[in-house]
């Protein structure tokens, strides 16, 4: 039996693979899988082996691979840190030869059997292959798949560094097929003979692998290898505890992208599903998480996936950016097809200006557009629940009080604010609800950045057209 210690598999001879099927976008679950490949992998000062399972040709798409290789290199695994990318269909000659051994061994057998015959010869729903053809000695044929005899008697233990040593009754371990009847592969054999060839010590990949790793074990040794030690990562749940699940939840890492959650936040919060760092800390440097992650402390219960605790780690991330690299960063929500300003409007200049005012506002970069769109836009997008809850008695008297407080006042946040404070004082009113008109007159909106400061940088031309227009229609009404 394979000791997750011994020496062969945690010396320098590490190799691991993150083996992604291109059949969607990619999925948070998938980043994560790959992230352990990572780390373990620079841990033990081993190989990460990128082998893209494009055999189920009628599901892969080329656009899919090239999403998967981007969103790797998004997360901090570009090409220079891994090997590859392989590709499963490019090991079809392997495939044939290891069926052709194991059927050459007696290992496996032809069966003709359909799916109907074996519930109908066993009850009425299917519970796994009866054996039927075992000792038939069937040729091969059209139509003919080839199973895999697994042994009638004895346990199939597996080490895992997650799980310890789950052991299966090799009884309860059907004769699986391994070859269709058109000669292609399946999964749990193409799987083997690539990780087999490819000299992967470490499998570690999610727990919806965990019921097949007995079958691909018994694979291992039948082809005479030294099975891998395996790491089956939990599950990952939503706030119900189901598993994500496309339809359902949010689950593309590029609409995460797309939203503005930054690299660093996703893979430190990824690796946070099942395990935590030392002390009372979980947003940590990745070298922290490199030195102290390991597989063994992994928590194999299902690792519950929280949008908004995500969320408030990201605007934690980007609060601790420098103000020039949450600038650039935010750059592709300034424009087309985020932007609603022409771009000739766009001002990096005042940019500049109110991007320390939205950097400790925001919790997702895209965030950014609605907060200074007021900046860039001739005339405010006007919220109209915003307007209706603003624009109340004595809104109006605010709005003419300011139209005239603000003509001569010195162009200051400070100095705005101690007018805006006067005129609140002269209708018994709080500096926060005084503003509220002035606010949704010049920003459109009854939250965003402090308001004072807004308008120092939009300054006074600007201002004074809003107010008025706003009065206009406040009258008018
Ligand atoms: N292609 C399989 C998947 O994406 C990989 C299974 C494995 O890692 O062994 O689920």
């Amino acid at each position: 039996m394979t000791d997750p210690s011994s020496p062969e598999h945690t010396s320098g001879t590490v190799r691991v693979r993150f083996a992604p099927s291109p059949t969607g976008m990619f999925h948070v679950g998938g980043a994560r899988s790959a992230l352990h490949n990572w780390v373990f992998a620079r841990q033990h000062g081993g190989t990460l082996v990128l082998r893209i399972e494009d055999t189920d040709a009628s599901r892969n798409r080329p656009e899919w691979i090239e999403g998967i290789i981007r969103a790797l290199a998004w997360l901090g695994i570009d090409e220079d840190e891994y090997e590859g990318p392989y590709f499963q269909s490019g090991n079809a000659d392997e495939h044939r030869q290891a069926v052709e051994r194991l059927r050459a061994d007696g290992r496996a057998y032809f069966c003709d059997c359909t799916r109907d015959d074996v519930i109908a010869r066993t009850g009425d729903s299917y519970r796994g292959y009866d054996g039927h053809c075992r000792d038939r000695g069937l040729e091969a044929g059209p139509g003919r798949a080839l199973r895999f005899r697994t042994p009638d008697e004895g346990v199939t233990t597996v080490v895992d560094l997650i799980r310890g040593k789950p052991t299966f009754e090799n009884a309860n371990i059907e004769d699986f097929v391994i070859a269709r009847g058109d000669g292609s592969v399946l999964f749990m054999l193409a799987n083997v003979v690539d990780d087999k060839i490819q000299g992967i010590t470490h499998v570690i990949r999610a727990e919806e692998h965990l019921s097949n790793t007995p079958k691909q074990q018994l694979l291992w040794e039948a082809l005479g290898a030294q099975p891998p030690v395996w790491a089956h990562v939990p599950v990952v749940v939503n706030e119900k505890r189901q598993k994500l699940s496309k339809r359902r939840d949010k689950v593309a890492l590029e609409d995460y992208q797309a939203e503005g959650f930054l690299a660093e936040a996703m893979r430190n919060y990824l690796m946070l599903l099942g395990w935590a760092p030392s002390g009372d800390r979980e947003i940590v440097p990745w070298s922290v998480i490199e030195e102290e992650f390991r597989l063994e402390d992994v928590n194999p219960s299902p690792a519950f996936f929280d949008v908004k605790k995500l969320r408030a780690f990201n605007g934690e991330y980007i609060r601790a950016l420098p103000v020039e690299d949450f600038v650039e960063r935010c750059a592709p929500w300034l424009r087309e097809p985020y932007a609603p300003w022409s771009p000739e409007r766009y001002d990096p200049e005042v940019f500049a200006r109110l991007a320390p005012l939205a950097q400790t506002r925001v919790a997702v970069l895209s965030e950014i557009t609605a907060m200074v769109d007021f900046a860039f836009l001739d005339e405010p997008v006007i919220d109209e629940a915003s307007w209706k809850k603003a624009m109340k008695e004595p809104a109006a008297d605010i709005l003419r009080g300011a139209l005239e407080a603000f003509q001569d006042a010195e162009w200051t946040a400070e100095e705005l604010k101690a007018r805006a404070e006067e005129i609140g004082a002269r209708h018994g009113l709080k500096l926060g609800k005084a503003q509220a008109p002035i606010r949704v007159a010049v920003t459109g909106r009854t939250v965003g950045l402090p308001l004072f400061e807004s308008l120092q940088i939009i300054g006074r031309d600007r201002t004074l057209t809003r107010v008025r227009a706003a009065l206009d229609r406040l009258t008018a009404e």
